[in-house]
């Protein structure tokens, strides 16, 4: 199985409600995003995806998160914009644009450079 990961940025504000502390206050961060795709063949060119086409793929997500306060965004609501949350976004939103024959692995959102969280999907394909 071949994987390709490819890491992208964005900046974002939000308040992350009922857990204490000042993440409750609106503040910002500097996100960086990995997602990994696999494949078990590559194609006649021997690449499994061209990494281009998932910098796209990823930048046109971004982009409907970049410099936004994230609370504002329907996807976030009823729900904190969490790390968490924001990958689950991302990986669900890679996945509509993946092409036959390419699945998507994992998505993980650093919040920090000490903290990052992943998300895997549901299990189910
Ligand atoms: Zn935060």
């Amino acid at each position: 199985m071949y994987e390709v990961i490819i890491k992208r940025e964005f900046s974002a504000a939000h308040m992350i409600k009922e857990i204490g502390g000042k993440c409750e206050q609106l503040h910002g961060h500097n996100f960086a995003v990995e997602a990994t795709v696999t494949a078990p063949v590559l194609n006649s060119e021997g690449i499994m995806v061209d990494f281009r086409d998932v910098k796209k793929w990823l930048d046109e997500i971004l982009g409907e998160l970049d410099h936004r306060c994230l609370n504002e965004l329907p996807y976030f609501s009823g729900i904190n914009p969490s790390s968490e949350n924001i990958a689950r976004f991302i990986f669900d939103r890679v996945r509509e644009k993946l092409p036959g024959g390419i699945s998507l692995a994992r998505v993980t959102v650093w919040e920090s450079e000490n903290a990052r969280v992943s998300y895997t999907g549901s299990g189910l394909s």
